[in-house]
């Protein structure tokens, strides 16, 4: 069932349709490869974390899906912004986001982007080392300001989920061991122009199963009372993002109600304020990416379908072996094969789908792949100078265009 998807995703009268607008008629008016994204089943899922927890503060995690439009919507619902970049912030600002909900993470921040987040006055830095510590204490300090902090720990909790994914591992890049974490804490508390505030972590994505969140908010609340003994004043506890969404058929769609009664009886008695970063769980199942059969290939043993989405347009099931699902935009019979799904770049790693067995589909025919809302666009690419994609938004039976497709002109311009 579709619906399970997205409630907004159904077959009328034989033809697949995204909140009430025909599918084929976008693919048709703006061409393919298209994403095509519901701003209602966006709204919904942010308006479920809001009700699972209330008091929280939600910041959408940017790097899912940057459009502006999108960031735009969660900012409408009153959602902060995860940034993972100074581009990330300079959309996030633009869009109308709050500085005071906005939360910065990762290993690698420049200085320059760290005077331009110290210059906007975010609500918090997630310090992911020693080093990072010094040289925001030694930025700030030359701007005249003070700013807050949180450490992102790293609680050794197995998400269960593809390893390049993982990130709360201790053989993982991101964060500082928890155990040893305390160190930081003490080092940070003595750097005059940063104030401690928080405790951050993010132990993965695509988590279906909420154990690992128990393990992981366990560790913190512990971690969290320690800090608060030596007087330190946790205003912040940030859990991070990576609730897991539906892609193959047999998977479930978590709620943030399934997320909530794992995490809230951990840190009820916990007196901060809880901070969540979700990225794909908002956007991932309100977005498809519609593609068109250009060619079909036999070669005895193995068939192709050829279609004009490549792994430039989504680079999932190159990089993680993702599942995505595929459908054709129109349900008439047809008999089942097995098929690899491949798009038209020079890379043997160019596929949507591997021996799949789905309906036989024929030149022209357009096809919906399902669930890539997050990390689709977001991570597409020139490669082979393909430009990409353009990404329209439906809502309630009408639709527009939030990013134009590139043309050559416009990629080669600078
Ligand atoms: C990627 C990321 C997120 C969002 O992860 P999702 O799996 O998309 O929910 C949240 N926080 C941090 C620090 C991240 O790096």
């Amino acid at each position: 069932m579709l619906t399970e998807y997205s409630k907004y995703l159904e077959y009328k009268k034989g033809e697949l349709c995204l909140e009430g607008v025909q599918l084929k008629a976008l693919a048709e008016e703006f061409g393919t490869p298209l994403y095509v994204y519901s701003a209602s089943h966006i709204r919904d899922r942010l308006v479920a974390y809001k009700e699972a927890f209330p008091g929280a503060l939600i910041c959408y995690a940017v790097k899912a899906n940057f459009n502006p439009h999108i960031i735009a919507l969660a900012k409408d619902e009153g959602a902060g912004a995860d940034i993972v970049s100074g581009g990330e912030l300079y959309a996030s600002l633009k869009a109308g986001v709050e500085p005071s909900k906005i939360v910065y993470a990762g290993v690698g921040k420049t200085a320059k982007e760290l005077e331009y987040a110290i210059s906007s006055d975010i609500l918090m830095f997630n310090v992911e080392s020693f080093m990072e510590l010094d040289i925001l204490n030694e930025i700030a300090g030359r701007l005249g300001k003070r700013v807050r902090v949180a450490i992102r720990v790293n609680p050794d909790v197995d998400p269960k989920t593809h390893p390049y994914i993982s990130t709360g591992m201790k053989k993982s890049k991101f964060g500082v061991d928890i155990k040893t974490a305390k160190k930081e804490y003490e080092y940070a508390g003595k750097l005059k122009n940063l104030k401690v505030v928080g405790i951050h972590c993010h132990i993965g994505s695509q988590i279906l199963d909420v154990s690992p969140y128990i393990e992981a908010a366990q560790k913190v609340v512990e971690f969290y009372h320690e800090l608060v003994k030596l007087g330190f004043e946790i205003e912040y506890i940030d859990l991070g993002g990576g609730l897991g969404i539906k892609y193959k058929p047999e998977q479930s769609n978590p709620e943030p109600s399934d997320l909530a009664e794992a995490i809230i009886p951990v840190i009820k008695d916990v007196k901060a304020k809880l901070i969540l970063e979700p990225g794909r769980s908002v956007v991932g199942n309100a977005g498809i990416l519609l593609t068109q059969v250009q060619f079909l290939k036999d070669k005895g043993h193995k068939h192709f379908v050829i279609v004009d989405a490549g792994m430039n347009d989504l680079v999932r099931p190159a990089m993680y072996e993702a599942y995505h699902h595929i459908v054709p935009l129109d349900r008439r019979e047809r008999p089942y094969i097995k098929t690899d799904v491949v798009g038209p770049v020079c890379e043997t790693g160019d596929f949507l789908a591997l021996d799949r067995e789905m309906p036989a589909v024929e030149r022209g025919d357009y096809l919906a792949v399902l669930s890539t809302g997050a990390y689709g666009f977001a991570m597409s690419s020139h490669y082979n100078l393909r430009p990409r994609a353009c990404e329209v938004m439906v809502e309630a039976g009408s639709y527009k265009v939030i990013r134009e497709r590139e043309s050559y002109q416009e990629i080669l311009r600078l």
